[in-house]
């Protein structure tokens, strides 16, 4: 369902579906930042109880995983949300 790293396309390649009225918005990226702030943030706490780490091992720890967290699942959660808005019938505009 995707053109590109995060772009929808027209439409399903498959069954013609039309992608066009899909609008996530922030939704995507919220969820990103809420998971992954709180998977990085508990690790860094537990790697600073636990090993005492020097604070450039936290740093390139946190920032790795920040990154790369983030990159793999902004994707798949757009295609979730995309999913639950047509589960949904949610549209711009309009009232039921
Ligand atoms: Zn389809």
């Amino acid at each position: 369902m995707f053109d590109g790293f995060l772009t929808f396309r027209p439409s399903c390649e498959v069954c013609g579906q039309d992608f066009s009225g899909f609008n996530s918005g922030d939704g995507p990226a919220f969820f990103v930042m809420s998971i992954v702030g709180i998977v990085v943030v508990g690790l860094a706490l537990w790697m600073e109880i636990t090993y005492e780490p020097a604070i450039w091992i936290h740093a390139v720890v946190a920032g790795t995983l920040s990154i790369g967290l983030s990159l793999a699942i902004i994707r798949p959660l757009k295609g979730v949300l995309a999913a639950l808005q047509f589960a949904n019938k949610a549209e711009q505009g309009r009232f039921r």
